[in-house]
């Protein structure tokens, strides 16, 4: 095992020593690096106090001072500085109510959440390692430092984050930690909107979203998104579907999932056949766009559990998509989301089960509708959608939406007008017209897209101020 640490990182540990305390890399990049993968970040524990370690470094940003964080700045990057410290007595199940600095590096391993969280590492010393951190993330295992009971009493996000990690890592909850998890899962009541959502994005962008359902047995889910226990408990008696609500939609969100896990740990040949592909499909999704495509994948049936109209010849779901995108916009706002966030996956949601009409005009009429902006991330919800239902029903489906793929490709290479923003004629040319601004403008404007949004060659500015001035009169 061998830990590389970044240049800068070495140097900020060495000067500490040099000035005569003890300084470590400790927490996430000594487990991620001994798991082979980079570490996000590197945070330091040092016995120095604040005050010292600004005395130090000439560049430093007061982070949480009050609870011993200085952010040393080098060549523009940021390290978390952290005096060891001991976490006091802990009140509603979340806060600390103080914290107090120490010069003793266990006291401060035994602060943090899971053995694979609590080791540190210098080059002279080596990895300090008191909780048998090394075996257990060699074992795939996720532990509470100490008494998993008293570890979530302190902070019960831990709750969460135990789940969190065992699906990013791939791991299994050890029996006492996973025990308590169980019992104290109600607790998560007291934690903030905020760092549920942390929790969540990670646990579904892991390559184990199917830990979800982990989380609604362990009565996690009860607490933090009902929403998930009522597609659980919804079943579908329908020729396309072989799971219930809740199963079908955390096979959905595995679907995405494999293509990033190939991403994570795939060779580099394969990242260039995934790179290639993404492009050719248009998937070339950021971090922003990915995690917005799994919430909409996630909340894609929410509202089948109350749209569920049983009959003789199975169950339907009318308007769930409808009344699902209104849910979703409510889950995203209760977890305090960006509105751009909360209006991409509102969008996804209501058009998830649209169905293409594979005409030139259907689909230009389509994309009108849906937005030019999600279509690609629309099919992608789309793909993971049919992936997750019968595989006896999916080749019809599937050649569907490659036609509709072909047809937004060819809209999109011959620059076709699919919106109001793409007619070559706008609002100041209807005035200059003689139209007055207002709704009988506006309704101008419509009309005449929808000529163009069924014959593109209409799109030219000459033709759509004839035809502007044919409506006027
Ligand atoms: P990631 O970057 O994937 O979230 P991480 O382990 O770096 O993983 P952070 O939340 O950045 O997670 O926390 C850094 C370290 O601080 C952890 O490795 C752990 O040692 C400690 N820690 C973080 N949150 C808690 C917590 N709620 N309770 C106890 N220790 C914690």
């Amino acid at each position: 095992m061998k830990i590389e640490l970044p240049r800068e990182v070495d140097y900020i540990i060495n000067e500490l020593i040099e000035h005569g305390y003890e300084a470590y890399a400790v927490g996430g990049c000594i487990r991620d690096s001994i798991l082979g993968k980079e570490p996000e970040d590197w945070d330091i524990t040092t016995s120095a106090k604040p005050s010292e370690v600004k005395k130090i470094f000439r560049r430093t940003v007061d982070t949480g001072i009050q609870h011993g964080t200085v952010t040393v700045m080098l060549d523009k990057r940021g390290y978390e500085v952290t005096t060891y410290r001991i976490d006091g007595e802990y009140e509603d199940n979340r806060h600390p109510q103080n914290v107090e600095f120490t010069v003793d590096l266990s006291e401060d391993l035994k602060r943090r959440d899971f053995t694979i969280n609590a080791m540190a590492y210098n080059k002279q010393k080596g990895l300090v390692d008191i909780f048998n951190g090394l075996c257990d993330l060699q074992e795939g295992i996720i532990r509470c430092v100490g008494s998993a009971a008293e570890r979530f009493d302190e902070d019960a996000l831990r709750i969460l984050r135990a789940i969190r990690f065992s699906a990013q890592l791939g791991f299994e909850i050890e029996g006492e930690t996973l025990k308590a998890v169980t019992e104290k899962a109600a607790k998560l009541q007291f934690i903030s909107a905020e760092r549920i959502r942390a929790e969540l994005n990670k646990l579904i962008l892991s390559p184990h979203p199917d830990k979800l359902i982990d989380t609604y047995k362990a009565g996690i889910t009860k607490v933090v998104l009902p929403e998930l226990d009522a597609m659980m408990e919804t079943q579908q008696n329908s020729p396309h579907h072989i799971y219930n609500v809740g199963i079908h939609t955390i096979k959905a969100l595995e679907q995405v999932g494999h293509q990033k896990e190939l991403w994570e740990n795939g060779t580099d040949k394969q990242k260039q056949n995934m790179d290639n592909k993404s492009q050719n499909d248009g998937m070339n999704f950021n971090q922003k766009e990915l995690l917005i495509l799994h919430w909409a994948i996630l909340l894609h049936d929410v509202e089948k559990p109350g749209c569920k109209v049983s009959g003789p010849e199975g169950d339907h779901f009318y308007g769930h998509a409808e009344k699902g995108a209104e849910t979703a916009r409510n889950i995203l706002r209760r977890l305090k989301f960006d509105n751009e966030t909360i209006d991409t996956v509102y969008r996804l949601v209501r058009w998830h089960d649209y169905r293409f009409a594979l005409t030139p005009q259907g689909m230009r009429r389509a994309v009108n509708k849906i937005g030019n902006d999600i279509m690609d991330l629309l099919f992608e919800l789309k793909t993971a959608d049919i992936l997750a239902q019968n595989p006896e029903e999916r080749k019809e489906k599937f050649e569907n939406l490659a036609q509709a793929k072909l047809r937004l490709k060819d809209i999109r290479a011959k620059n076709e007008c699919v919106n109001l923003k793409m007619l070559k004629i706008n609002g100041r040319d209807l005035i200059d017209m003689g139209f007055k601004p207002g709704r009988s403008m506006g309704e101008t404007l419509e009309r005449l897209l929808e000529q163009v949004l069924e014959n593109p060659l209409l799109n030219e500015k000459q033709t759509l101020l004839d035809m502007a001035r044919q409506y006027k009169n």
